[in-house]
């Protein structure tokens, strides 16, 4: 296996970006001798809609930090600047990606933490970019045991028409759907996971449900087939987030 540099990531989207496109570091996570800064990518400051997209809280699925590292140098995200302020957190859990690993350097699942009262320092970082409200929200995830792309979308009841099935359409020249009835122990349709668990009555909330929480109007959680090879993985997140993009402003 590759081995993957957070530092790199960081130094790659440094050089990419123009002096005024400032990265906030969020906070810094120990990691041994060193600290690892959390950060965050505000693009199109002022525009009339707010997305957050965020990468990496799973460490050992690496395509959507790729995928945000190559939107990022390719400057494909500069067309969207007109409608949207764009916040990227490229990488949740810098120290899972480099290890290869879900959990953190506390084996904790920074997914299932957004409830918890004392939620590891990662999640606590993380939640500060949610002080103003969101109209999107894009995870990019992946799943090693899903023969197809999928996603879960969540949102508002007024917020109109879903568009997952056409995200899908995007995705699905590039890798196949998952087009199973039941995902991840779900009810699905045509790889859209509708199900939105009540909040109140969980005991652990992902990252996705907190965002919810805090007014985001439209969350959506993308997930690659993992077993494929890296660069599909990587361009179908890209297709995805652009069509989301595109679809919403
Ligand atoms: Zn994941």
């Amino acid at each position: 296996m590759t081995r993957r540099s957070y530092a790199e990531v960081l130094l790659r989207l440094d050089r990419a970006l123009a002096p005024q496109e400032t990265t906030r570091v969020l906070g810094e996570v120990p990691h041994g001798e060193v600290k690892y800064p959390i950060q965050s990518i505000v693009l199109g400051r002022g525009a009339p809609r707010r997305a957050l997209i965020s990468a990496g809280i799973h460490g050992d699925e690496p395509a959507g930090v790729l995928a945000l590292m190559e939107f990022v140098e390719s400057a494909r995200f500069r067309k969207y600047l007109a409608d949207w302020e764009l916040t990227l957190i490229p990488c949740i859990n810098p120290h899972g990606y480099e290890a290869g690993t879900r959990h953190n350097r506390e084996d904790r699942d920074l997914n299932r933490e957004f409830k918890s009262p004392a939620p590891p320092l990662e999640v606590t970082l993380v939640q500060t970019v949610f002080s103003a409200r969101f109209d999107l929200s894009l995870e990019l995830h992946e799943d090693i045991d899903s023969p197809g792309y999928y996603l879960y979308q969540k949102g508002q009841v007024d917020e109109g028409a879903y568009i997952g099935d056409e995200i899908l359409k995007a995705v699905e020249g590039i890798l196949p759907i998952n087009r199973d009835t039941e995902i991840d122990g779900l009810p699905a349709e045509g790889g859209v996971i509708h199900h939105l668990s009540d909040g109140r009555e969980m005991d652990w909330w992902p990252m996705a449900i907190y965002s919810l929480w805090k007014g985001t109007r439209r969350c959506l959680t993308l997930e690659t087939p993992a077993a494929h090879p890296i660069h599909l993985r990587v361009q179908a997140h890209l297709a995805a987030l652009e069509e989301a993009l595109r679809l919403c402003r």
